[in-house]
């Protein structure tokens, strides 16, 4: 017999849930009978369509500008009184702008400070919540997406993101090895390059250089991010907590 991913009866929050790897977790996750909140940045409408797509009974959207403080927290929060609880919780939402150590407008500090608010602080500060909330509920999984840069690297308009993803990976273990005892599981995966809107005019520009970079031959489907995180999410291999899985299509180094 083979195993089947059933998530029927679990509640999921997927953080940046509208688009992208985001809005392919979410099909993933309740194609497989979860009940997910589709959380969104600004795009009310796309998170709103998604919903109508997965029914109303399946899925809800709830908007929070993860860029402000305080943010993360209230929006667990939010998520939480849908159904009474959340089971997992699915850190996606991220951001990758670009500054270089020479760059003439001013930009490092503000670019630094936007990008670790919202690729760290804010997934800290959901995990925090989470955390608590898993404590009380006897258990609970966190899965956090990270990045290939957080291992190679990234490029020089890019270290912040890097740093930034870096400082997830370092969070996730730290969650697992000092939550277990509760029942909390905290896993991170770490894509190449995967074909997003994030990722779209990057690859457009580089399609030869990256194509013969990465051994597969290919970036990463969305999909196979979200079945990675569907598996994750399963209970499936609780042993790999603290794990951080590798999508590259063996470009790692
Ligand atoms: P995307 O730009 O399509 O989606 C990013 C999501 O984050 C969007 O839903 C957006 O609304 C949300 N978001 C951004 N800023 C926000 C804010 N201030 N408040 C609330 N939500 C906000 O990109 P994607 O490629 O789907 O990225 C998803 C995750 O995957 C990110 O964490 C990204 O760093 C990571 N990642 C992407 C790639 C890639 O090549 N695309 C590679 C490795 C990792």
């Amino acid at each position: 017999m083979g195993v089947m991913l059933n998530l029927t009866g679990k509640v999921r929050l997927v953080t940046g849930g509208s688009r992208g790897i985001g809005a392919a977790t979410v099909r993933t996750l309740a194609g497989a009978g979860a009940q997910v909140i589709v959380h969104y940045g600004r795009n009310a409408a796309e998170a709103q369509a998604l919903v109508e797509e997965l029914g109303a009974e399946r899925a809800l959207a709830l908007g929070a500008d993860l860029g402000a403080p305080g943010a993360g927290a209230a929006l667990f929060q939010a998520a939480t009184a849908w159904q009474g609880r959340v089971d997992v919780l699915v850190n996606n939402a991220g951001i990758a702008p670009s500054v270089t150590v020479d760059d003439p407008s001013g930009d490092w500090a503000d670019t630094w400070a936007r990008t670790l608010q919202v690729n760290l602080v804010a997934v800290a500060d959901l995990c925090r919540e989470a955390i608590v909330h898993f404590r009380v509920r006897g258990g609970g999984t966190i899965i956090n997406v990270a990045s290939r840069a957080a291992f190679r690297g990234d490029n020089p308009d890019a270290m912040h993101y890097a740093a930034s993803k870096g400082g997830v990976i370092a969070l996730t273990r730290s969650i697992a090895r000092g939550y277990a005892r509760d029942g909390v599981l905290a896993y991170a995966v770490a894509p190449g390059w995967v074909r997003t809107d994030m990722a779209e005019a990057y690859l457009r520009e580089h399609a030869e250089d990256i194509a013969r970079d990465i051994p597969l031959g290919d970036v990463v489907p969305p999909e196979e991010v979200a079945n990675t995180v569907a598996f994750l999410a399963s209970g499936l291999a609780r042993h790999m907590t603290g794990a951080t899985l590798d999508l590259n299509g063996a470009s790692y180094v």
